[in-house]
């Protein structure tokens, strides 16, 4: 076992046969690849994505002068009442597949929010053939400082009057941007003619800028009604190429996730990566381990909160000068830019929706990870996911942020690595469809210790 006395990285693949046992005969064996298929199907889904398109709709979301949450009034083209109806109408003319509705809530005064007022995200739902649930967000409420020159501010300026409905806050990028990339996937997506495995549901969130206050309202709905959400790819800020520093950067963009390093929320950060360099390779998704900007926050995070997978999608170079300003205009967002985050986005939710479910790696007493027979190996064990051909087992170093091996095995369910300590590695398994399309990454994870975990043993004397 030659293999065995070096590190591992340095073992080709021909030696790989002697370091793994297979336990079923059906394992299949196969070189290191990245093993990812290109779907012609999904090609053609992202060369429809259309930066015209997000235009149109932008110029139109940016008519209604400002999209404050509690902006209500009884002119047709002022503010949040025919924002949500234009959203809403657009997006039922794109499909009859899609069903597009209002999603509202009676809230009482609040923080933010000083008056009670009804609140109403938009939401179309793409069904799939099952019940499992991929999310795409962006947020289509606005809101802007008191400018210095406004008489309210007495001179100061730059603070927020949250009584203040009627003031100029076009949102074109904030996250105007992130309503229209919803909107155009939901387009795109429900014309494919592709019945998907998962039940797309597309969300233009209200009242954010009031403290998440739309997403936390569903996110309480979906676990009151028990809702499986697999995803949430929440979109916010993610128009703009040009930094306020002068920098500019159109080929990249962020992905933030929530700690741990193995949470759920990081497993889709990951695959986004990995779908995003498969089909947008000369578009470079940058993942940032934490939750959001620093000491700042998005709708994904209320999602989070009740421990549904999510992430933040949002531009490399900021413009910190336009946000909550009557300058976040259509100016500011590149709409090329703005079209390669929305194939980003839609590649990841493609793949994901006519992928398999994640296997269940858990059993009742933990993750079914064990150290096989000889005490030594690392023995994995998972539910098959229904539509599963095969699975893609992947292992890294414990003191690493991505996968660094993987292994295609056949359609079981069990499989051991010789040798491998499972104390100096993670390990995960993703479901492989027949088609090579691939679900996320179940990672083999303990949650972390708390404070109930502390036991008293003695007393000090
Ligand atoms: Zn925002």
């Amino acid at each position: 076992m030659l293999g065995n006395l070096l590190p591992y990285r340095h073992i080709a693949p021909l030696m790989r046969t002697s370091l793994f046992t297979a336990v079923c005969a059906t394992a299949l064996l196969t070189a290191p690849t990245s093993g990812q298929v290109v779907d012609p199907r999904i090609e053609a889904i992202l060369q429809g994505v259309s930066a015209e398109h997000l235009h149109e709709y932008l110029a139109m979301l940016t008519s209604f002068e400002t999209r404050h949450s509690l902006s209500f009034s009884d002119r047709a083209n002022f503010g949040v009442l025919p924002a949500r109806q234009y959203i809403l109408e657009t997006m039922q003319r794109f499909s009859d597949r899609l069903q597009v509705e209002f999603d509202c809530y009676e809230v009482e005064p609040q923080g933010r929010i000083p008056e009670q007022a009804q609140l109403c995200n938009v939401v179309a739902t793409l069904p799939g053939r099952s019940e499992r649930r991929i999310f795409v967000s962006g947020h289509y409420d606005t809101v802007a400082r008191i400018e210095a020159s406004d008489p309210a501010s007495g001179g100061g300026g730059g603070g927020f009057d949250w009584s203040r409905y009627d003031n100029p806050a076009p949102g074109a990028n904030d996250d105007g941007s992130g309503t229209v990339l919803t909107m155009e996937a939901a387009r795109v997506l429900a014309q494919s003619g592709i019945e998907f495995d998962a039940t797309l549901v597309f969300v233009a969130f209200v009242a954010e800028e009031e403290g998440l206050v739309g997403a936390s309202l569903m996110a309480a709905r979906a676990e009151r009604e028990g809702w499986v959400i697999d995803a949430m790819f929440n979109n916010d800020i993610i128009g703009n190429s040009l930094g306020g520093n002068g920098i500019l950067d159109s080929r990249t963009l962020r992905v933030f996730s929530e700690d741990p390093m193995d949470s759920p929320s990081r497993q889709l950060a990951r695959f986004i990566r990995r779908q995003g360099a498969t089909y947008m390779p000369g578009h470079e998704v940058r993942l940032i381990a934490r939750e959001d900007r620093f000491g700042r926050g998005g709708d994904h995070t209320a999602f989070n909160r009740r421990g549904y997978a999510g992430v933040r999608f949002s531009e490399s170079r900021e413009n910190y000068s336009r946000q909550h300003t009557a300058q976040d205009t259509l100016g500011g967002v590149d709409f090329e830019y703005l079209a390669r985050n929305t194939r980003v986005n839609t590649a990841g939710v493609a793949t994901m929706a006519i992928a398999p479910p994640a296997p269940n790696v858990n059993g009742p007493r933990g993750p079914m990870l064990g150290r096989g027979e000889s005490g030594y190996h690392a023995e994995m064990r998972w539910q098959r996911s229904p539509g599963a051909t095969r699975y893609r087992v992947v292992w890294r170093e414990a003191w690493t942020p991505d996968w660094q091996h993987e292994v295609i095995v056949g359609d079981v369910d069990r499989f051991v690595l010789e040798n491998i300590s499972i104390d100096d590695y993670v390990f995960g398994i993703a479901a492989i469809g027949p088609d090579g399309h691939e679900s996320l990454v179940s990672a083999y994870v303990r949650p972390p210790r708390s404070r109930s975990d502390i036991r008293e043993v003695g007393q000090r004397r």
